[in-house]
């Protein structure tokens, strides 16, 4: 039992190490090398603006299609190709959120008066 545990673990070992040695490799001479070096291939960077006036260059290959709209990584607002027409905020979700919560409590509160009132009423009703 032993002798096989042990061998198995040796086999475990030699494949763990090979896969380091392949992903090691792959980093190496991955992808990231190959952007470094892609000086050459044609590409294009692409201003775009968002409503807060903030500018966001995009490196695209030549080949890609722009994008009509690009987040823009300062705010978040999408930012489009026109300068002077940026694509409008959209409306802010939180505030959205937050105004029907304040609606919500304000009808609970309505809603309770009312029937403070109401009970109020049953109240002098019983009690006259
Ligand atoms: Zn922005």
């Amino acid at each position: 039992m032993i002798g096989v545990t042990a061998t198995w673990v040796d086999d475990q070992g030699a494949h763990v190490a090979g896969g380091n040695a392949i992903r090691g490799s792959r980093v190496g001479a991955g992808p990231m090398g190959e952007v470094e070096r892609g000086e050459a291939a044609p590409r294009r960077r692409i201003p775009f603006w968002c409503a807060n006036g903030h500018e966001t260059r995009v490196v695209l290959a030549s080949e890609a299609d722009i994008p009509e709209f690009w987040d823009c990584p300062r705010c978040g607002l999408p930012a489009g190709q026109d300068r002077e027409e940026p694509p409008p905020a959209p409306r802010i979700e939180p505030y959205k959120t937050h105004l029907a919560y304040v609606r919500e409590r304000r009808s609970d509160a309505d809603g309770d008066a009312l029937l403070q009132e109401a009970l109020d009423r049953l109240r002098v009703r019983r009690g006259g």
